[in-house]
């Protein structure tokens, strides 16, 4: 199916054509025609299988073929978790206003406020953003949102775990009219947090979904290995990179102090490696993101904090240094390759402190995994075996008889009732297996320091 079957505007369509973009990828084959004739969507796809274009086309379809309901506030607004991912959307965004009078601009966290508010006082048409920063501008009068016609929540399950919930709220009550309509995607929609999101900012969605997320990425090769402590996974690593023909590759660690101190290593080895975290100024991070997009490194070492929505595509292996806590961080860590139809490989490297994490992973995509064994660094680890459950006698329960004595509950009955997506505790200090049980509160939280 061409592109020209969308009934596009024709100016949209030569901007695709210049583009290279001839034919819609699924997920733009059915949300674009959903979005333009005004519905709310609830819309999931795999990674790197066109998402952004499936909202900024019918975006612009809007912006070009709708009155506005305001001259000066923002007809739509796109929120990412990330200021990278946000500056990425917008650089599609910028391609595709090129050849039409519409104005645009980029408000994240970490950039000079006034600079924004001067920005915004020229009444940009698109407003792409991450959300604590355009709540401060909405509370300082900086920004109006009455005339939204359009929000967009890019990666939105990632915003929620980022705790943006109360911003995300504010700014559906502050543009919340008949004639708005609200677009979600993400690769991983499916928790009980996105779904009460959804009934609080939606008007009765479709729902798209493309592939399951247990259908395995076709493009992407997933391997495991075991690995017995840090310096195993660290010779592991060294021995990976050498014998992968990488384009580029990024590397996930649980902890940020661990992206600087493997980077120093791999420097010293012959790879020229960056890291990137989220406690670096916004100036550091543009800096490094833009030298490693450009090819000029070939690895970035990295936390969560580049998991979601990066589009780099000369990305051709991804490593799990340490198994990531959220299993759903797994799906866009490993996702940064295999994009556009290209082929990627993503290695996970399982310790025992990684294990809690894997079998979340394993049990979250079906996965049916074979470990595999380098020559010469093979390890001693092959996973835990579970405990056997203890068993309980009948008419008593695993924690004191005295609340059900003589009620005799089904062990079905006794599970209290959690949502889907119960978190798991706070991680480990490192997930290397060397590391003392100990919690460490800045390394428990997802790397999102100074996101707003
Ligand atoms: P997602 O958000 O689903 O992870 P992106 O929107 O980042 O994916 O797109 C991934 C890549 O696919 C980008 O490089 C983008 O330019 C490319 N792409 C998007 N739509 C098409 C299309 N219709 N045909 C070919 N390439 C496309
Ligand atoms: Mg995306």
């Amino acid at each position: 199916m061409p592109f020209k079957d969308l009934s596009l505007d024709r100016k949209i369509e030569s901007v695709l054509d210049q583009l290279g973009l001839t034919e819609p990828t699924p997920i733009q084959q059915q949300a674009i025609p959903a979005a333009m004739v005004g519905n709310d969507l609830v819309a999931s796809s795999k990674t790197g299988s066109g998402k952004t274009l499936a909202f900024l086309l019918p975006a612009l379809q809007r912006v070009m073929r709708q009155k506005a309901l305001s001259k000066r506030d923002p007809r739509v607004l796109v929120l990412t978790p990330t200021r990278e991912l946000a500056s990425q959307v917008y650089g599609q965004l910028r391609s595709l206003l090129s050849a039409t009078p519409y104005r645009s601009t980029l408000v994240v966290g970490g950039e000079n406020f006034n600079d924004q508010a001067k920005a915004l006082r020229k009444d940009p048409h698109f407003v792409v953003a991450t959300p604590g920063r355009i709540a401060n501008h909405y509370n300082e009068r900086t920004l109006g949102l009455d005339g939204l016609e359009l929000l967009i929540l890019d990666e939105a399950d990632r915003m929620l775990d980022l705790g943006f919930a109360g911003e995300l709220k504010l700014i559906n009550e502050a543009a919340n009219h008949r004639l708005r309509q609200t677009l979600m995607f993400s690769a991983t929609l499916e928790h009980a947090e996105v779904e009460e999101l959804a009934q609080d900012l939606l008007k009765k969605p479709k729902r798209i979904v493309i592939d399951e997320v247990t259908k395995p990425h076709d493009d992407i090769r997933q391997r495991f290995l075991f690995c017995d402590h840090l310096d195993h996974k660290q010779a592991l690593l060294q021995r990976v990179l050498q014998d992968s023909e990488i384009n580029q590759a990024i590397i996930f660690t649980a902890t940020r102090s661990d992206t600087d101190r493997l980077a120093k290593i791999l420097d010293d080895s012959g790879f020229s490696t960056a890291s990137l975290s989220g406690d670096l100024n916004q100036q550091d991070r543009n800096r490094i993101m833009d030298k490693f997009s450009r090819g000029q490194q070939q690895i970035l070492i990295t936390t969560d904090v580049a998991s979601r929505g990066l589009d780099l595509l000369n990305v051709s292996l991804v490593i799990n240094f340490d198994m990531p806590k959220h299993a759903e961080e797994y799906v866009h860590r490993i996702g940064r390759t295999g994009r556009a139809g290209s082929q990627g490989d993503a290695v996970s490297f399982v310790g025992p402190r990684d294990w809690d994490a894997f079998q979340r992973v394993k049990r979250y995509l079906s996965l049916n995994v074979k470990f595999e064994q380098i020559e010469g660094l093979e390890g001693k680890f092959k996973g835990i075996k579970p405990k056997p459950k203890k068993k309980v006698k009948a008419g008593d329960t695993a924690k004191g008889k005295h609340k059900t004595a003589g009620k005799s509950k089904t062990a079905q009955q006794r599970r209290p009732k959690r949502p889907a997506t119960r978190r798991p505790a706070p991680e480990l200090v490192s997930g290397d297996g060397l590391a003392p049980l100990k919690k460490k509160k800045t390394a428990a939280k997802p790397d999102d320091s100074g996101e707003s």
